[in-house]
């Protein structure tokens, strides 16, 4: 997806050069999910939202730090199929009132069930780890729950297991938020303190990214 072999001077940028860094922080939670998923299935143990769900999705605002918001800015504007989606047409699924989001989230599509998101493939960390992942507790500990919308799958050792029955039911942990959210947070420490909610981080990221996007024009002869 984030090949875009003629913008190659795109990815020489701070911003290119951070997005690509997050591209493999996300790549490694999806490897991370994988493998728990695949080690619960090979004991017996299905791990699956509800078909059709998108409940997590329902009265939820993320909030994102600005490299998440230049991540979705950028998967918005090189995948825009009409020549009027610049800037200005994404700045307007921003608002409130735009008919097909009722909730928060200017990307959450209740008509489309099973494909409820239409950033899925850049959707920020939070998104990402819901249903199966560990946070880390004020005494240091490790929690893990269940999403609320998901069914116990038989075999599971309940809504809250510890991490000792975790690891005897699957045989592995499923990743831990914490982890990826200090990742991400050192991508650009300089804008840590700058988490803000996506419909509020999304129009100056999409500014930022179109902006250096115009500076890096497509080059035809590369391959
Ligand atoms: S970005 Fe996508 S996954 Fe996250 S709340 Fe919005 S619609 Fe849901």
């Amino acid at each position: 997806m984030w090949q875009l072999h003629n913008r190659r001077a795109f990815w020489d940028t701070s911003a290119g050069q951070q997005i690509l860094t997050l591209d493999l922080i996300f790549r490694k939670i999806s490897d991370a999910q994988r493998i728990f998923v695949g080690r619960a299935a090979q004991r017996g143990v299905e791990l699956s939202c509800p078909p059709d769900c998108g409940a997590c999705c329902h009265g939820f605002m993320p909030d994102v730090l600005p490299v998440e918001a230049d991540y979705i800015a950028f998967f918005l504007l090189i995948n825009q199929n009409n020549p009027g989606d610049g800037p200005e047409g994404h700045f307007s699924l921003l608002s409130p009132s735009t008919p097909a989001s009722p909730s928060p989230c200017p990307f959450y599509a209740a008509d489309r069930p099973g494909a409820n998101c239409r950033i899925y493939e850049a959707r920020p960390l939070i998104c990402r780890l819901f249903g199966f992942s560990g946070t880390k507790t004020k005494n240091g500990g490790t929690a893990y729950r269940l999403c609320r919308h998901m069914p116990t799958p038989r075999g599971f050792p309940g809504r809250s297991p510890t991490q000792e029955a975790l690891q005897r039911a699957i045989g592995t942990l499923p990743p831990l938020m914490s982890d990826f959210s200090i990742g991400i947070l050192a991508i650009d420490p300089s804008r840590a303190s700058e988490r803000k909610p996506l419909v509020e981080a999304l129009p100056p990221a999409l500014a930022r990214i179109s902006a250096t996007l115009h500076y890096c024009p497509e080059e035809p002869n590369a391959a």
